[in-house]
């Protein structure tokens, strides 16, 4: 990817429609309140249709239904910084790299204890270290994709 693309006029603008239509959206079917947090502007009591899984960072706007304690917040941040690197490459990059929050790398930057994908590990030093847990910091498998995505093998 060029990078006249990346982190340019081009993305920022992408960034700004984005946060736009967020907005507009938010403003349209949210019921809770409205607050600027994380350099986020967060629109609460979302309909469940109206977003995804806990919530969809749309450009700098945050939408969610309740889903808004402080990792979750800077898990979306994450987002808000995609989306202005990539603009509106950012959802079609997102759509190829997958569903599965576990193997999307946007997610995994984003932090996926923080997404809540992955539950919080605490840190007691007792663990011993293992190679078998998934760890979100595993290199990115080769991409195959196909209907209805087989389990790995
Ligand atoms: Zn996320």
């Amino acid at each position: 990817m060029t990078s006249f693309l990346l982190d340019s006029p081009v993305s920022r603008a992408g960034y700004y429609f984005a946060t736009a239509v967020g907005a507009t959206w938010g403003f349209l079917m949210s019921t809770g309140p409205v607050e600027r947090r994380n350099g986020l502007l967060v629109f609460t009591g979302m309909p469940k249709h109206a977003f995804g899984r806990g919530g969809s960072c749309v450009g700098g706007c945050y939408l969610t239904d309740t889903n808004v304690s402080d990792d979750i917040l800077e898990h979306e941040a994450v987002h808000k910084r995609q989306w202005q690197r990539y603009g509106m490459l950012f959802p079609l990059l997102y759509f190829v790299a997958g569903r599965d929050p576990l193997r999307n790398r946007f997610e995994i930057e984003a932090g996926l204890e923080k997404g809540g994908y992955v539950r919080t590990r605490r840190r007691s030093g007792r663990r011993a270290t293992t190679g078998a847990a998934p760890t979100p910091a595993a290199p990115t498998r080769r991409r195959i994709r196909r209907d209805g995505d087989a389990p790995e093998s």
